[in-house]
């Protein structure tokens, strides 16, 4: 056989041993970051198989109450990778006890999000790098589409650096649910059948079973979820305010911040990156906040990080005049049209585009300026000014 076919056949069973052991690799971490991005099709199959198998709704249908656990799961999901995935394990901007912090590893498995050092490690890497080439996820950079979900299917993203997040990396216990990140997503997906199963047996009113809760519960909520938390690598670096001047283009979003259960207020957070909170202002709705304010009163978590003064300081010296009549509904108006125009460019881009490094790379090229310029209507390099002041 000749070597380059045995290249192929070993990188081919690599990829698959992937699947159930994330940390297998011949090369280091390092070596494969080294590499030019490229869609690793085999690797990234299961994510693939989780959009498809929201088309099993053609065949299991609905029902009130498996649209509503869908729903549910969405928003206690999100929270898990809001509150603990990122507020947690990437900025440790609360504490736990050892139990407590493997119970959050647990849930957050639950996100299918990978685990929660891979995580931690590509979200410390964006804050180090907003915005320049070596950012993973920037639209700015690497154009909508690939900010938004290419970039997740790119080998050199595939690996857990753990030298880099030593912090964590100290705990066997979250590597071992870091290497093996498919065995709670698997655990959850059975235990939504077998509960739809039961259910379907036990309260025939409601009209479910075990494969339907299976794909709403799973395949539709989760896909849900992975857009959601992906639109603040996309969008929360294109549509919005920008109330602080950090050296990447973040902004505010309230629509954001709906979906993302507080997350869309991505400008403050990237210039206080410590905070628990990311709503700075009582009008800044951030659910995670609260839901983590109410567990910190059980004792289960504690120390939650307050916005320092100097920052409140800051914000009003730029005389961003942040009350609550700035956030008036013409406010959103504008970015309910910002996505007006953004939203088909992004389909028919993503339509063009089949799994190819090449098409991939195109795109990179093809639609930064024209969805960079329509969403913000303002010079796009990273560090550009606030927008002026809206009606
Ligand atoms: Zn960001
Ligand atoms: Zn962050």
């Amino acid at each position: 056989m000749p070597a380059s076919t045995q290249n192929v056949f070993r990188r081919l069973l690599g990829s698959l041993v992937q699947w159930i052991d994330s940390d297998y690799s011949l090369e280091s971490p390092e070596a494969i970051r080294a590499q030019p991005d490229g869609v690793n099709l085999v690797r990234c199959l299961p994510f693939v198989i989780l959009h498809l198998g929201c088309l099993g709704v053609l065949w299991v249908g609905g029902s009130w109450f498996a649209a509503g656990v869908a729903v549910a799961l969405y928003f206690a999901r999100m929270f898990f990778v809001t509150g603990i995935f990122h507020r947690y394990f990437s900025h440790k901007t609360y504490s736990t006890s050892r139990f407590g912090q493997f119970v959050l590893a647990v849930l957050t498995g639950t996100t299918v999000q990978r685990g929660a050092l891979w995580w931690a490690y590509h979200h410390r890497h964006h804050h180090q790098h907003s915005d320049e080439p070596e950012d993973a996820h920037s639209p700015h950079v690497h154009g909508f589409l690939w900010s938004h979900i290419g970039w997740i299917t790119s080998r050199r993203n595939f690996p857990t650096d753990y030298s880099k997040i030593r912090d964590l990396a100290k705990y066997p216990e979250l590597v071992f649910l870091n290497r093996f990140d498919i065995l709670v997503p698997v655990l959850f997906a059975t235990a939504l059948f077998v509960g739809g199963n039961y259910l379907g047996h036990a309260a025939p009113a409601l009209h479910t079973s075990g494969a339907q809760l299976l794909v709403w519960g799973f395949f539709i909520s989760t896909t849900a979820l992975f857009h959601g938390t992906a639109c603040i690598n996309s969008l929360a670096h294109l549509m919005g305010n920008r109330r602080f001047e950090t050296t990447d283009d973040s902004r505010n979003s309230f629509i954001l911040s709906l979906i993302t259960l507080g997350e869309g207020w991505h400008n403050n957070h990237h210039r206080y990156m410590s905070a628990t909170r990311q709503g700075f202002y009582w009008w800044e709705l951030d659910i995670t906040y609260y839901l983590l304010k109410a567990l910190s009163w059980t004792g289960f978590i504690w120390g939650l990080k307050e916005v320092p003064a100097s920052i409140y300081m800051e914000a009003e010296q730029r005389h961003h005049q942040d009350t609550l009549s700035r956030f008036s509904v013409s406010s959103v108006q504008h970015e309910i049209n910002t996505l007006r125009r953004m939203v088909p460019t992004a389909a028919v881009i993503a339509m063009a585009t089949v799994n190819s490094p090449a098409n991939a790379d195109q795109l990179q090229r093809k639609d930064e300026p024209t969805i960079s310029k329509d969403v913000t209507g303002q010079t796009q390099h990273p560090g550009a000014s606030a927008p002026a002041p809206r009606a």
